[in-house]
């Protein structure tokens, strides 16, 4: 089987749908069907919130790679956040989807309840990774549809087909939120980092979950009218 020696770097906190779409212009494939078809022996021209049949990719690439590919799921994607909220069937059915590519991905409306529809960047973020790796890519806690506000610098995110050449960086540094509400973010953004790496204790996940969701609406009471924005509905 053909090894794959040029998939692409990967990014700290990249959004998956980044790294796919990245390594398919680095491949000048013609379609994204021939990436999608390399990368997972799947023939569709769709890059999916999560990884499907990653297994096909991780027998192509060479093993430094390997481990890397194998916690996509859980440092590429916000899959971490729907885990804790599954029984130990739907868990088996969800790395099945992923990792042996089975056609049915049993998270994909829970996935969508946390994921903003369109693809969002901070501008600030933009600027410093170009700076330091000269590429932009796509953050996954950006797209957390919870979030409004990046989970770096704390200044309004910017949703694609904005236009960005004419909103002036500096000009979000001062931006006039109150200091109530950025700090509400500040500490969902922490607890939501928190929740993304204690992948491994799903109770505490859970009760964690529970709480940050329950107790933190007493903030929103005073502030604006975000709730909405974190009213998760499980069941
Ligand atoms: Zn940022």
């Amino acid at each position: 089987m053909d090894k794959i020696d040029l998939f692409s770097d990967i990014y700290p906190e990249e959004d998956y749908r980044s790294i796919i779409s990245r390594h398919h212009k680095l491949s000048a494939n013609e379609t994204l069907n021939k990436t999608n078809h390399q990368l997972f022996n799947k023939n569709s021209a769709k890059i999916g919130l999560i990884p499907n049949n990653l297994n096909w990719l991780i027998s192509k690439v060479y093993d430094a790679r390997k481990v890397q590919i194998e916690n996509l799921p859980y440092k590429n994607t916000l899959v971490s956040l729907v885990i804790s909220f599954l029984n130990k069937s739907q868990i088996e059915k969800l790395k099945n989807y992923m990792f042996n590519g089975y056609t049915v991905n049993p998270v994909a409306t829970l996935l969508r309840k946390f994921i903003s529809n369109n693809i969002r960047f901070c501008l600030m973020c933009n600027a410093e990774d170009y700076d330091n790796i000269g590429v932009n890519y796509i953050h996954r806690l950006h797209q957390l549809n919870s979030l409004s506000l990046c989970y770096k610098h704390f200044v309004p995110l910017v949703e694609s087909g904005n236009s960005i050449t004419k909103v002036d960086i500096q000009s979000l540094k001062g931006n006039d939120l109150s200091l109530e509400y950025i700090n509400f973010e500040k500490n969902l953004i922490i607890d939501i980092i928190y929740l993304l790496n204690h992948l491994t204790n799903s109770e505490l996940i859970y009760n964690k979950f529970i709480s940050i969701f329950g107790i933190k609406r007493v903030y929103l009471k005073k502030g604006r009218n975000i709730q909405d924005r974190i009213n998760f509905r499980f069941y």
